[in-house]
This record gives C-alpha cells, structure tokens and sequence, in this order.
C-alpha cells in the first residue's frame, strides 16, 4: 500500500517579481512500513513538501494523497481530522507542554476531540514501555534530558496509531548519543508497531537510519539510495 504519493507537485510562492518556486513537479512515493529520508539542501523544499502533507499549505499544482486521501480535495475538518488520526508529528524543538506531565502530554492529541478513547491508558503505557517513558510519566518536560523530552514527542506521535509520522529535523536539538538512541528507538517503531515514518534531516547520520532517502534539489526529485534490508549498514 501507497502511504504517501506526491505526484507533480508544484509550490510558487509570492508573484510577478518576486516568485518563488519551492517545488517543481517532484514526483516520488513512499510504501506502507518505510522509513525514508528527506535530504536536500537549504533552499531545496523540504519545510514545503512537510507543510503540504500537514495541510498547513496548499500545492499550486499536482496531487498528494496520504493514507488513501487526496489532501487538496479535504475541507477544513476533514483535514483537521486527517492530521489527528493518520498522522503523528515529530519535531526538532519537540514542542511539548511545559504545564503537563509527561503523560499528559502523551496523550493530548487524543484529548481534543471527545470522548476519549477507551483504551488510552493501556496506550499509554504501551507507548511508554515501548520509548522507556515508564519511570517518566509524572515529570514535567524541564526535568526530561533533551533526549527524553523527543522520546515523548515520539510517544504523542504514536498515541493516535497514525499511518504515517512526519518526523522534522528530530535529532537537530539533540547530542549525538541521544541522536543514536532516538533514531533507534524511531526505527523500532518503525519495525515493531509497522508505523511507516518520513524524515526531513540535513545530516547523513541521521538519514543512515532510514531504509531509504530521497535526495530533493530546487523543488525536484534528484536521486535516492535503498538498502536491501533494514538492519543493514548502507
Ligand atoms: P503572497 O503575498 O503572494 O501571499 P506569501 O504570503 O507567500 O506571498 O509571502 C510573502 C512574501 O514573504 C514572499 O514573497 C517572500 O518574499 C516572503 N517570505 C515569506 N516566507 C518566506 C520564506 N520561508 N522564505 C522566503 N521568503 C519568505
Ligand atoms: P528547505 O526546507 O529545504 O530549506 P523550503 O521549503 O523552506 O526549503 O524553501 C524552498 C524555497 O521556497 C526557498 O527558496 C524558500 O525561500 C521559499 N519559500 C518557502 N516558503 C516561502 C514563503 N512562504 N514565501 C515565499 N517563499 C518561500
């Protein structure tokens, strides 16, 4: 199955003079149960393709369909609720709560539409075992190590089931042990609850992670590299 699937997308941003053209007929797709990469350099697209597939903004031209829905024909709350139940974000600056604790920030995004869901708490704690969050789940966010605070991000990420996380710049905070461990513990997401994960990074360790990476440039595809298993060393 096709989680993502960008087909021609074009972003102009701006007019007459000052135009900008963010993407360029990229074209590319992502299987269920992939880990890909983003790469590219500054300037490439990246936060646009990531801003497309948040519906956040709209293409100028071509199709993007996640999870079986073709995003630009959602209206408003079709796509507030595509952001809910299909996807999971992940971001470098982790964007957590500083009033609620750990596991009150884990389990937020299911909290803003009622009812809540019956099992929440069995989630919880399987996404707490899962990240090592059990010994966590009454701190606050201050009292999390960097590393920590992204592992909860990724637990909120997971809490809803998403189909597919979109993961921005995760490690860009972190050190490069808590990089490792986090970049682990995404790939046995990835591998043990079958949740397909696409990663915006600018750093090749990072993106070494990935089963695959998608190299863009000026708003188009450029090339990419797969490795024949997913525990495997490029
Ligand atoms: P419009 O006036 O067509 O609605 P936008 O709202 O997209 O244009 O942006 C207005 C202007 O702000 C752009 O033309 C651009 O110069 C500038 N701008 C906004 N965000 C960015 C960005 N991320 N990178 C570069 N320029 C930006
Ligand atoms: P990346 O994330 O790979 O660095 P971006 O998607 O941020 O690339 O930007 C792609 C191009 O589009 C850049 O030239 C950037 O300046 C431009 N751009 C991004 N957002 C806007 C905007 N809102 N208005 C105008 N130009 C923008």
């Amino acid at each position: 199955m096709r989680v993502v699937d960008v087909a021609h997308l074009t972003k102009v941003y701006g007019h007459r003079l000052n135009r900008v053209t963010a993407l360029n007929d990229l074209s590319f797709h992502i299987e269920a149960g992939e880990f890909v990469g983003i790469m590219g350099p500054s300037g490439a697209g990246k936060s646009t393709l990531l801003n497309m597939i948040a519906t956040i903004d709209q293409p100028t031209s071509g199709k993007l369909t996640v999870a079986g829905k073709e995003l630009t024909a959602l209206r408003d709350s079709e796509a507030a609720a595509y952001r809910r139940e299909d996807l999971g974000f992940i971001f470098q600056a982790f964007n957590l709560v500083p009033d609620l604790t750990v596991a009150d920030n884990i389990t937020l995004p299911q909290t803003f539409v009622p009812p809540l869901p019956k099992d929440l708490d069995q989630r919880l704690m399987h996404f707490a075992n899962l990240l090592g969050l059990v010994p966590l789940l009454k701190r606050y966010p201050e009292q999390l190590s960097l590393g920590q605070r992204q592992r909860v991000a990724a637990a909120r990420a997971m809490i809803g089931h998403p189909d597919l996380i979109l993961a921005d710049e995760p490690t860009g905070s972190l050190d490069s042990m808590a990089a490792t461990e986090l970049l682990q513990y995404l790939a046995k997401l990835n591998l043990e609850e079958d949740v397909t994960i696409m990663m915006v990074t600018h750093d090749a360790f990072t993106a070494s992670f990935c089963n695959r990476i998608i190299f863009i440039r000026d708003g188009a595809y450029f090339a990419e590299v797969t490795r024949r298993s997913s525990r495997q060393a490029f």
